[in-house]
């Protein structure tokens, strides 16, 4: 059975098709620049060698009409015909409260999804635009939408709710919704397997560290608080996100500096985070190359998103009777061996102890706190993808 994920940004479309007896991706890409000058197509099935279309994309339909035709391809491609593409998997930013599960598209679902346009204005209208593209080119193949917000759905409303007025709730849904869902389902339930539990009785705190990041406490297999909210930016500091911060700094900074709404938004979201205190990068591993060379300020990022990360852990254990598993994951967590190593140091009051060379790896699954912790450390490599393609097989088959 072959699985096409789809996953649609403003500009690009990435996917994967994956053959699901065997999990493996049998090829993968990306297009770029949608809609804009100097838009290509880069695509790899496994053993082949690699495709590149330097040619005009003005949406994302003829975006995908590339990446069907090289899927087919004779020299490039990996499946005869596109009857070999099984059902379409797509990733949803946004699903507000109408989707607490993964679900079939048809009109009524492709309704609720422009209703929720509103949520996610920069990444719904992007997912829609590549749903409507494959309805097109691929009619009578059935397609998933599966939501970044919906693993947190079931989060109590003890965690959920904003203390503003509470007709801001009722009135426009304002409240916490949660991201990066699927990644902390699909770490959740490796980390159950890695710890021989059964998910509905695993308490977790999952760490999602990336460009964007989360912090998740998970009871029972279920997403009991996180740490980002109504829209992507609160929490922790992100690459270019502030995170958490006084409200008030908002209309303080719009009277200073005279902006409007959207230019304090962008100020914000593409301008602050680790790349706004250090001045230097958004990529963590250019933070980590220029703290090594005596950058200050690279390491004030570096510090105030470690010490950030420890404070939620720390909440989010106030909220369990027991935690099995801190797990790490996405490009920090997988691959950031000494934000791992400072994090849980700097957690030694609680008794959580990392074992230094188990951690000196990079990407794999694995555990690696001391013996002697009180909670097992584990390092998971998240698969969004994977997890959608799981998803896409359940729906479908049913
Ligand atoms: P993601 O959004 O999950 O793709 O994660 C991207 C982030 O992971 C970027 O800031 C990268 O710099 C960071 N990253 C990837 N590899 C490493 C590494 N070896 N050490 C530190 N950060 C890394």
């Amino acid at each position: 059975m072959n699985i096409l994920v789809v996953n649609c940004g403003s500009s690009s479309l990435k996917y994967q098709l994956i053959e699901m007896e065997k999990q493996e991706v049998v090829a993968k890409g990306l297009a770029e620049r949608i809609g804009i000058e100097g838009s290509r197509v880069e695509h790899k099935a496994t053993g082949k060698e690699k495709l590149v279309v330097e040619e005009a994309l003005e949406d994302h339909k003829k975006a995908l009409e590339i990446v069907l035709n090289s899927l087919v391809d004779d020299e490039y491609g990996v499946i005869d015909s596109l009857d070999q593409i099984d059902a379409v998997g797509h990733r949803v930013v946004h699903g507000g409260e109408d989707f607490a599960k993964s679900t079939l598209i048809d009109d009524q679902v492709m309704k609720v999804l422009e209703a929720n346009v509103e949520l996610a204005p920069l990444h719904n209208p992007p997912n829609i635009m590549g749903i409507e593209a494959c309805k097109e080119l691929m009619e009578d193949t059935p397609m998933v939408a599966v939501f970044d917000t919906a693993f947190h759905q079931t989060m109590p409303a003890v965690n959920y709710i904003y203390a503003l007025p509470y007709e801001y709730y009722e009135k426009y849904k304002i409240r916490r919704f949660g991201f990066h869902g699927t990644s902390h389902q699909y770490v959740t339930e490796r980390a159950a397997d890695m710890l021989g539990k059964d998910l509905d009785e695993v308490n977790l705190i999952t760490c999602h560290l990336g460009n964007g990041s989360s912090i998740t406490s998970v009871k029972g297999g279920k997403s009991y608080d996180t740490s980002i909210g109504f829209t992507p930016l609160e929490g922790l500091p992100m690459g270019t996100r502030t995170g958490n911060m006084d409200p008030a700094i908002v209309p303080f900074i719009m009277e200073k500096e005279n902006l409007s709404p959207s230019q304090v938004s962008n100020l914000m979201n593409k301008e602050s985070g680790v790349l706004g205190i250090s001045g230097v990068s958004s990529d963590f591993r250019d933070l980590e190359a220029a703290a090594e060379e005596g950058n200050d300020r690279a390491q004030l990022a570096l510090d105030i998103f470690e010490a950030s990360i420890r404070k939620f852990i720390g909440a989010f254990l106030t909220e369990m009777d027991h935690c099995d598993g801190i797990v790490f994951t996405a490009g920090v967590g997988e691959n950031s061996i000494t934000t791992r190593e400072r994090v849980i140091e700097g957690l030694a009051s609680l008794g959580l102890k990392i074992d230094k060379e188990k951690n000196d790896m990079r990407g794999k699954e694995a555990i690696v706190s001391a013996e002697d912790s009180s909670i097992k450390i584990l390092v998971i490599p998240t698969n969004e993808e994977l997890k959608i393609a799981q998803e896409t097989v359940r729906l479908t088959q049913n």
